[in-house]
């Protein structure tokens, strides 16, 4: 099943297994950890946003990308927190453009 989707839509793949990123945290030096497809996250140690460069993540660019989530969801390849993530993520993408 994943295989398929995978032939698909190659960007999927951040999505279901996304790498974890460490970004030094400009405020107080700590390490945060972001998800590939993530823009920003909170700093374990201080508590701030850090925010990184925004990376080609498929959800940011591809008009197919609410479809693309609901089917992952339903599936159940991604729960519905993740599902959720990249939604948000997707529709923050979406304004920022438009
Ligand atoms: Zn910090």
């Amino acid at each position: 099943m994943i295989t398929i989707i995978l032939k698909y839509c190659p960007g999927i793949k951040a999505l279901v297994s996304p790498k974890i990123m460490i970004v030094k945290c400009p405020y107080c030096g700590g390490e945060v950890e972001f998800f590939e497809y993530e823009i920003e996250a909170e700093c374990p140690d201080c508590g701030r946003i850090v925010r990184r460069e925004p990376s080609e993540v498929c959800v940011s660019w591809c008009n197919m990308a609410d479809k693309c989530i609901d089917e992952l969801e339903q599936k159940g390849i991604i729960d519905k927190t993740r599902a959720e993530e990249l939604r948000k993520f997707m529709w923050r993408f979406k304004r920022r453009k438009s």
